[in-house]
């Protein structure tokens, strides 16, 4: 039997692209599903051009390949059950519904992976809100649809109380404390159904909500990042992980917080394309074909810059004039405020001196 799959994935955007950059090096074929013909993806495979619940575009997909993946975890969870083989997307559906829904997340995390969480609680409306109590802060987060702090009501006094009732009167919810936390940080881990490979801890800076800046390794005590690292395994083994999934979490003096699960590689791991021998989409890609995993290795201290739709031009000029730095850009035609149009990745062990594109600094 032919050791090449085709590969189908789930959208087409930048981390549908890199995956399957990563699966064509390896000699496997590619079929995208995206709405739009044109996405980053279409520059190296072929798109099936459809809404994402078209159910006849995804069985054409399913049909047409070995292997199911998504880029993006609000994939129609029924709809790809409803097309999919036995075995075909190593995933599963499960942990689609987990991350699609915080409270079947945060569910999971603290009862069945047994990991740390924020205390928090399930919020159905503005009754749950009655009774709390205004000496702690909170976050009020909608159950579905966030992200990026969409759907999101930071509550740190009783003013904050008719925005924050009427999210919960709109939405379920959950209410979680606030986390007094030093650095956000995260760990990719990537898993092929039996074993599971880690990679370093990458801090987290973000800009409006949006992450603007990976440093890694995070800068906090090796008792910390093995603490993190042991709890993406956790959650890992807990899933019986297929490819790749990013935990995010928040570091305070002495413990490490899990704030939320992707299934699927992340923005904070992209530095591992240049900086580690073997990239989050290069495991994902392994993982999902159920391949044997390598031990990541860092080669180097790494930051990675995102670069935003208002901020091409400078990361064009900054790559000329420091031409060590990698500039990925993603293909996207157009340029809008805030989009994710590319990152810059480069070494360097003094990440305070690598200054953000969003930072209004010259370059
Ligand atoms: P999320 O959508 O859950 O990733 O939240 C977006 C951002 O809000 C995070 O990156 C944090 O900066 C902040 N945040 C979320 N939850 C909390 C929390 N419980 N305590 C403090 N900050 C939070």
């Amino acid at each position: 039997m032919s050791s090449t799959k085709t590969i189908g994935i789930i959208g087409g955007g930048q981390l549908g692209q890199m995956m399957a950059i990563s699966a064509i090096y390896m000699g496997h074929k590619v079929i995208t599903l995206d709405p739009a013909s044109d996405c980053p993806s279409s520059r190296v495979s072929e798109v099936i051009a459809a809404p994402y619940d078209d159910v006849d575009a995804l069985r054409q997909l399913a049909d047409r390949c070995d292997i199911l993946t998504y880029e993006f975890e609000n994939v129609d969870a029924d709809g790809l059950d409803a097309v999919i083989k036995d075995g075909q997307l190593p995933q599963g559906t499960e942990l689609l519904r987990i991350s699609q829904n915080r409270i079947f997340e945060k569910d999971f995390l603290s009862n069945k992976a047994q990991v740390t969480v924020a205390p928090y609680k399930v919020v159905t409306s503005s009754l749950d809100l009655e009774d709390i109590d205004l000496s702690k802060n909170y976050v009020l987060k909608t159950a579905t649809g966030g992200y990026d702090g969409h759907g999101q009501k930071v509550i740190t006094s009783a003013e904050d109380l008719e925005e924050a009732n009427a999210l919960a009167n709109s939405a379920e919810c959950v209410l979680e404390e606030f986390v007094n936390f030093d650095l956000e940080i995260s760990v990719i881990v990537s898993g092929n159904g039996k074993d599971v490979t880690v990679f370093p801890v990458q801090e987290n800076i973000h800009r409006n909500n949006i992450l603007s800046k990976t440093i890694v390794p995070a800068r906090i005590s090796d008792r910390l990042a093995d603490r993190a690292k042991a709890i993406a395994v956790k959650i890992a083994e807990q899933l019986n992980l297929s490819g790749t999934l990013c935990v995010e979490m928040f570091a305070t003096a002495d413990d490490i917080i899990v704030n939320e699960i992707a299934p699927r590689p992340h923005n904070s791991g992209h530095y591992s394309i240049e900086a580690c021998d073997f990239s989050q989409f290069d495991t994902h890609i392994l993982g999902v074909l159920g391949a044997p995993l390598p031990v990541i290795n860092l080669h180097e201290h790494a930051v990675m810059l995102n670069v935003l739709g208002q901020h091409v031009e400078a990361a064009e000029r900054y790559v000329t004039e420091n031409p060590s730095a990698h500039l990925h850009m993603y293909g996207k035609l157009e340029a809008k405020h805030n989009r994710k149009m590319g990152h810059v990745t480069l070494f360097s062990n003094e990440p305070d001196n690598v200054v953000e594109f969003g930072k209004g600094i010259d370059f």
